[in-house]
């Protein structure tokens, strides 16, 4: 038989694709190095764990493995509804809200059509565009941030879905509800707004609201959020969207019909209950945040002001420092991908990790300074 090019055979957008870089795992990092104690502050995980309630219905619930999951997620569906205050025929569950983020560029952008998105933005927007052949189109970031009259401003009668990170990864950057409500109000109801709340629950900040309050007035939005980040359940792969009943509706139809598992599902709907865990979650964010804003003010490296559980640091020569603290048994995030070449990301941790990290980060800046490795 002749040999192909398995590359070049790829539909188009799918040969273009760069796959998506995740954090080093633990135990390559040991692998490489040989040590244990490994501190990783590089994929937004939650610090205290996952949720023990969570945990706990895990265990129960391990007896029924050969049965197949619930493909209409009930009880899950139930619990979201209950708790956001929306109808269970308005939510999408995913395999992790990237899933859905996946299911939303499917259903909506055709080959050619553009999606908006923000420099600096989540790099699974202009992923899963790319994969369906939709045209990324960035719009400069202000200050780090969404510049959302410059997105709208940006949408063409060829726009089909706007991506909005609130707050972003990687800058930490967030709108305001008002911003947010003006730049609604501005896009056609034929565009699919797309408002990802990530770190919802970790944002204090008095003028940030949640999207879920405007799916009434606006039926071209669609707000996903993850039991990842604060309920701690990142290995689960389990997230969704809250949307008019329409687009759930579609998104349903191209979702594997048992995207989410049945441990997942369990372990999610107990989580939604545990109120103790995220608030005790959100304020250890809350002391860590304030613990690695104060150690870079010190140390005079500027930092990017963050709403979520990360925060990002100018350090120069990012690359060098990253390789740097890997050799000190730190685990961080090189940006460099998302145009930050100079900036780490770092998440924030128990104080003992957020001092491991800052000690590390200290030496690794005088080894980089000095020319050293
Ligand atoms: C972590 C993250 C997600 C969620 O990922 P999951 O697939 O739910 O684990 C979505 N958006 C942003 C901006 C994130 O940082």
């Amino acid at each position: 038989m002749k040999d192909c090019d398995y590359i070049q055979l790829a539909v188009p957008g799918i040969r273009a694709l760069q796959p998506y870089q995740p954090g080093k795992p633990i135990e390559e990092l040991e692998r490489e190095l040989g040590i244990t104690g490994i501190v990783k502050l590089a994929s937004n995980e939650n610090p205290l764990g996952a949720s023990p309630l969570a945990v706990r219905a895990l265990r129960g619930a391990l007896g029924e493995l050969h049965r197949y999951p619930d493909g209409g997620a009930f009880e899950l569906k139930r619990a979201l509804g209950a708790k956001l205050g929306v109808g269970t025929d308005a939510i999408t569950v995913g395999n992790g809200s990237n899933d859905v983020l996946e299911l939303v560029a499917r259903a909506y952008v055709r080959p050619g059509a553009e999606v908006v998105l923000s420099q600096h933005a989540f790099a699974v927007y202009p992923l899963v565009t790319q994969a369906v052949g939709g045209r990324p189109v960035v719009v400069p970031a202000a200050d780090y941030g969404h510049d959302l009259d410059a997105m709208r401003a940006a949408i063409t009668p060829d726009t089909r879905m706007v991506f909005i990170a609130n707050p972003n990864n990687p800058t930490g950057t967030w709108s305001r509800h008002d911003g947010v409500h003006r730049f609604l109000r501005g896009v056609p109801p034929e565009v699919v707004v797309v408002l990802d709340e990530a770190y919802f629950e970790f944002v204090r900040e008095a003028q940030y609201r949640g999207g879920v309050q405007w799916l009434r007035e606006f039926p071209n939005l669609v707000v996903t959020r993850t039991f990842s980040k604060i309920h701690g359940l990142a290995a689960l792969r389990v997230g969704y969207g809250i949307s008019h009943p329409q687009i759930a509706d579609v998104l349903n139809r191209v979702r594997q019909p048992f995207n989410v598992n049945s441990l997942a599902m369990t372990a999610a709907v107990a989580a939604l209950e545990d109120d103790e865990h995220v608030r005790a979650s959100a304020e250890l964010n809350q002391r860590g945040m304030r613990q690695l804003e104060s150690a870079f003010r010190a140390m005079g490296l500027d930092y990017i002001p963050s709403a979520g559980n990360f925060i990002s640091v100018e350090v120069g020569e990012a690359a060098r420092v990253y390789e740097a603290l890997l050799r000190r048994g730190v685990i961080v995030r090189p940006i460099a991908g998302y145009g930050l070449p100079r900036h780490l990301r770092v998440t924030v941790g128990l104080q003992a990790e957020n001092d491991r990290f800052l000690a590390a980060l200290a030496a690794a800046l005088d080894a980089v300074g000095a020319g050293r490795p």
